[in-house]
């Protein structure tokens, strides 16, 4: 008899994190069914790839529309596919913008959550369930590098979202004995990432002023520190998490931090530009209450998953240049 095959739901599918993940899926094999929302265009850059393969599109991968604030929708949905692994990655992403929308933020990241737990514990059979976390539920936190014990601390309105989302996520395993999961995810970058990000700001910058589209970028305090991953690692791990034989929650981080500053030199030396002659600080871009080192510790996932990341700080920053370059020079 033909086994089963695995089934995925991703929300968030259409997102940096969500493309990658898609597939990595597809290429183990996985039936793939993501979670859409409408929009006024049918532009879903990311995935594009696949929907347009004709041996992928509603052969392995199906797309359903369901945005965060319609629990019946995404009911009906659950109950049709019934998959065996559910990873959920939408949400507002971005967290100087959660200053400007607290409450939609608010209420897709944090009780959008909660709704689609609620859902899943409703199954006859509930599947492995991967929360996406984030490092903002430390806020500004007193010990470095931070892991799994570090108590929460949230100082934005995405981070209190995230610690809520997180949190309930851990009840739902504790109380009612779901194989759920938070990865505690610091920043992860990639060519597909968001052009409101610093790195893909940078690294788009100097694409484009080393082929003469562009003079200058503005940026906030280039003294910030970051830990920055590749979104391909990132999300090996979260599928990593969903095979393990107990659930858990994890940091994903390299446990190494840079500065803005170390951004732009090596975005910038790549390409043959001096960074100094083309950045103008703008305070618009400085966050309200901004932890300025956040630095993870991946020992538990790197222990446990045995997850290993494939580039380091500067060939994720090299990668993104080049394809920034790329699509730059595809497009001219
Ligand atoms: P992203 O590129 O911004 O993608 C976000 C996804 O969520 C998109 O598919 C978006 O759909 C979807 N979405 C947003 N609001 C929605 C709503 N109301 N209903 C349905 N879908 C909605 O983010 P990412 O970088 O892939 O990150 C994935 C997850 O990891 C997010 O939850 C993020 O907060 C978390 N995270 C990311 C990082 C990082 O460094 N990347 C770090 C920590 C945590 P559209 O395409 O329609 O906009």
């Amino acid at each position: 008899m033909k086994p089963d095959p695995l089934k995925a739901l991703v929300t968030g599918i259409t997102g940096q994190d969500g493309s990658y993940l898609t597939e990595l899926l597809l290429a183990k094999g996985y039936e793939v069914h993501g979670l859409v929302r409408r929009s006024s265009t049918m532009e879903r850059s990311r995935l594009k790839h696949l929907y347009a393969d004709e041996q992928i599109n509603n052969k392995q991968l199906f797309l359903h529309y369901a945005d965060l604030d319609d629990p019946t929708t995404i009911r009906r949905v659950i109950s049709k596919v019934q998959p065996t692994e559910f990873y959920h990655l939408a949400g507002q992403s971005h967290v100087g913008l959660s200053f400007d929308i607290p409450e939609s933020t608010c209420d897709t990241t944090a009780i959008g959550t909660l709704r689609i737990m609620e859902i899943l514990r409703d199954q006859p059979h509930p599947p492995r369930f991967m929360h996406a976390s984030s490092r903002e539920i430390f806020g500004t936190p007193t010990v470095s590098p931070q892991d799994e014990n570090t108590p929460v601390n949230p100082n934005s309105p995405y981070g209190c979202a995230k610690t809520f989302a997180t949190q309930m996520t851990k009840i739902y395993r504790e109380a009612h004995g779901l194989f759920f999961c938070n990865a505690i995810c610091y920043n992860h970058e990639s060519p597909r990432r968001g052009e409101n990000f610093v790195t893909r700001k940078v690294t788009l910058a100097a694409a484009r002023i080393k082929s003469g589209q562009q003079k200058s970028v503005s940026l906030g305090d280039l003294d910030a520190a970051r830990d920055w991953g590749y979104a391909k690692d990132y999300v090996e791990a979260m599928w990593l998490m969903l095979q393990q034989d107990t659930a858990g929650d994890y940091v994903l981080a390299t446990g190494v931090s840079h500065t803005i500053k170390d951004l732009l030199e090596t975005a910038f030396a790549h390409v043959g530009l001096n960074w100094q002659d083309h950045v103008e600080i703008d305070s618009r871009f400085k966050r309200p209450a901004d932890a300025h080192e956040l630095l993870g510790n991946p020992a538990k996932a790197e222990q446990t998953l045995n997850w290993k990341r494939s580039v380091d700080f500067q060939q994720l920053v090299h990668l993104m240049v080049e394809a920034d370059l790329h699509t730059l020079d595809a497009n001219s």
